[in-house]
């Protein structure tokens, strides 16, 4: 990965925002990072294949700095809760360690773990509107269930698990104005466990995708998912001739046109299509990427006829 630095920041800021070499201590050697195995095998092999020229401005990774310095606050809070009176054997913070699936290791880091209660606890430093709109629950719910298998595996019971929510952009004025927008600042979020031979089976196969997109040349690798490119879906909006805003977005076709007809008027209907968010603006491969390339000319294709 090549760092630049566009926004002439110090030095001292710009190393702090690229010092990514130094690993952890306790690090365990693995085949592929949990984050990893939950995203797209082709942005994982991709930016395998091509680190050597891919590029980051130090500027975007303020958030990745934030995220790092919130967890070292609070594994800190950790030995602050020992000198509470609290039993420090109670608590495991910033557990390293990996599971073998497949033959591959997982590494995974897992934030804390409670012993007396068997409750998992995970950090997420993120935005507002990422609760108000639900965009992460998934891949949260799915985290942790992963977390809690691998500390099954290493003999723990694991009795729950939850997210605390530390929201960077969070704004009195918008929870006031609004009911649906989180109320606080931080946020605690219990996650439902699952069966775990559910879990393991999810694993396994997410292991699976993984292993078998290696054999890929860059070409044929598999594409990535609707979700898995932030893809919004397809709305059909109702307009009336004389412009201005929608008289109303559908989900479908047949439904916009209905709409169009009993509103009159000459209002018609106006095909908003998808679009892959992450490709064209958040992907780091997307240089690299030929399902982009391809996508963006069966738009433009589209778009003519
Ligand atoms: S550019 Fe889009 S399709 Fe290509 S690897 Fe990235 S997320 Fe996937």
């Amino acid at each position: 990965m090549i760092y630049t630095n566009n926004h002439k920041l110090p030095s001292i800021v710009f190393n702090a925002l690229t010092n990514r070499g130094k690993m952890p201590d306790g690090y365990v050697k693995s085949d592929i990072s949990v984050s990893a195995l939950m995203d797209s095998p082709q942005v994982r092999i991709l930016r395998k294949r091509h680190k050597d020229m891919l590029q980051e401005d130090a500027m975007d990774r303020v958030w990745a700095l934030l995220g790092e310095s919130v967890h070292n606050i609070m594994e800190a809070s950790v030995q602050l809760n020992t000198e509470l009176g609290i039993d420090p054997n109670d608590f495991i913070a910033e557990v390293l360690g990996a599971m073998v699936v497949n033959n591959w290791r997982i590494g995974y880091k897992l934030d804390l773990f409670q012993k007396s209660t068997g409750w998992i606890w995970d950090y997420k430093v993120t935005s507002a509107w990422s609760l108000v709109f639900d965009r992460s629950r998934i891949s949260w719910l799915k985290q942790t269930n992963y977390y809690a298998e691998f500390y099954r595996s290493e003999g723990h019971e694991v009795k729950g698990a939850s997210i605390v929510a530390i929201l960077k952009d969070w704004s009195k004025k918008d929870a006031l104005r609004n009911r649906d927008y989180p109320q606080t600042p931080i946020v605690v979020l219990p996650m439902t466990l699952y069966d775990p031979q559910g879990i393991k089976e999810s694993l396994f196969q997410q292991v699976v995708r993984h292993q078998q997109a290696d054999q890929f040349t860059d070409p044929e690798l598999p594409d990535c998912t609707p979700e898995e490119q932030w893809r919004n879906p397809t709305k059909y909006a109702v307009m009336r001739p004389s412009g201005g805003r929608s008289l109303k977005n559908c989900d479908t076709i047949e439904e916009a046109r209905v709409y169009a007809n009993n509103a009159g008027n000459g209002a018609y209907v106006e095909t908003r299509p998808s679009k892959p968010t992450r490709c064209e603006e958040y992907c780091p491969v997307r240089d690299f990427c030929h399902q982009r390339k391809r996508e963006y000319a069966e738009s433009q294709i589209k778009t003519i006829a």
